[in-house]
């Protein structure tokens, strides 16, 4: 099994507002073995001379397979080309430090399997497969003069949701994307910027469908994760039990601190409300959508500290799509604005990790971890920008133990 051993690394993980002392790491095979300062080994050494080494980061609200901006037109993409654009999105994340990424709507169980097979790099994926909606819902891209029944089967991998309407049709929506390989459950149960018909307010899903959603997860040990902008979206699936909320632009202080009650996890994404105001319309996000933009993004930087006030959790997101992809890690300076910056890492490493169920294997440089690691030249705990540039600032960047970037350390 192939060993190398990191001496002089300042282990940076969100958990404390500064770096270690300089300190070893051992890694074996796919696996962190050992972390200290007396580890003796004569695996081949990788002196780091007082870098930064950071568990690779996770982002908990991508769209892998969104090759576009214009998401309606992006379902009608056959399959071979889109998957082909997302083998290009998925290394430019990796390349970005984000070893492991939750997709929250479109991504298939075909998709990760190839990504575990190694057919390209890329990070970890975790997957809900496609997202549910209600008829007229965020995922509904038919328009208003648009009445052709909706599939029930056979989507595309360029579609993110499937429509579903009433408990039995829910029900056996939820139960067919765990069957195909979804990790959790995807809802939109609040309008959003991206679909035709959907107003911010509109609310998706009936009190009685959100349960009847929540329930199916629950029986197969998972959780549900909303789409979600309004305080009354919010508070309503907080409420039905759902572990996950996305976005959450327009939370109020007691919601927060309910959802907070509840355990749940707010995964806000404000750079993409931030990089659609300003590119969205030149690259296709349809004009109805661009004016839907305003309505959340400017919620978005208030929301971030009432959460934090209220001990709402909060995982890194950044929920971009097609050629905005390149803007991933701008969340981490636009979070810096309000937040400390050991919590905005912490976002991406520990807070995430527990959101993906994957504590102690991603996230954190301990034993038994996956070698998933990135090398920062300069503190990002005192300049958040370090980790944005396109990993420029990233010298070294390795999943499961081997290297997917090495530049000399020199
Ligand atoms: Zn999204």
């Amino acid at each position: 099994m192939p060993t190398l051993l990191f001496t002089n690394a300042r282990i940076v993980d969100g958990t404390a507002p500064e770096p270690t002392a300089p300190t070893q790491v051992l890694v074996e095979g796919d696996r962190v073995r050992e972390v200290g300062t007396a580890i003796k080994s004569n695996a081949e050494t990788i002196d780091l001379r007082g870098r930064t080494l950071m568990p690779g980061l996770i982002d908990c609200h991508v769209h892998t397979i969104a090759v576009m901006a214009d998401l309606g037109r992006n379902a009608m993409l056959p399959d071979s080309l889109v998957t082909a654009r997302a083998t290009r999105v998925l290394r430019g994340m990796i390349m970005r430090g984000f070893t492991t990424v939750r997709d929250v709507a479109g991504a298939d169980f075909g998709l990760k399997t190839a990504v575990e097979e190694g057919h390209f790099v890329s990070p970890r994926l975790v997957i809900c497969g496609k997202a549910l909606s209600q008829t007229g819902g965020h995922c509904d891209f038919r328009g208003r003069f648009d009445d052709r029944p909706a599939p029930k089967t056979g989507f595309s991998l360029g579609s993110l949701g499937r429509i579903c309407d009433g408990i039995d049709e829910v029900r056996r929506a939820a139960r067919e994307e765990l069957k195909g390989g979804a990790e959790f459950i995807k809802i939109m149960a609040n309008g959003g910027c991206a679909s035709p018909t959907d107003p911010i307010h509109f609310l998706g899903f009936s009190r009685d469908e959100l349960a009847a959603i929540v329930e199916e997860a629950d029986k197969a040990g998972t959780y549900v994760s909303a789409h979600l902008y309004t305080d009354e979206a919010i508070r309503r699936c907080v409420e039905a039990g759902v572990h996950s909320l996305e976005h959450c632009n327009l939370i109020k202080e007691d919601t927060a601190r309910l959802a907070a009650a509840r355990g749940a996890v707010a995964v806000p994404t404000q750079v993409t409300y931030d990089r659609l105001a300003i590119e969205g319309a030149a690259l296709g996000f349809p004009p109805e959508s661009v004016a839907k933009v305003e309505d959340v993004r400017s919620a978005g930087m208030e929301a971030l500290d009432i959460m934090c006030r209220a001990g709402l959790p909060m995982a890194y997101g950044s929920d971009l799509l097609g050629d905005m992809h390149r803007h991933q890690s701008e969340e981490f300076v636009i979070r810096g604005r309000v937040l400390p910056a050991h919590d905005v890492i912490a976002s991406a490493t520990a807070t995430a990790a527990r959101l993906c169920r994957m504590e102690g294997l991603i996230g954190t440089i301990a034993p038994d971890a996956y070698a998933d690691l990135i090398v920062v030249d300069g503190d990002p705990l005192r300049d958040l920008s370090l980790l944005t540039a396109q990993g420029q600032h990233m010298p070294l960047i390795m999943k499961g133990g081997a290297f997917v970037k090495t530049t000399s350390l020199n």
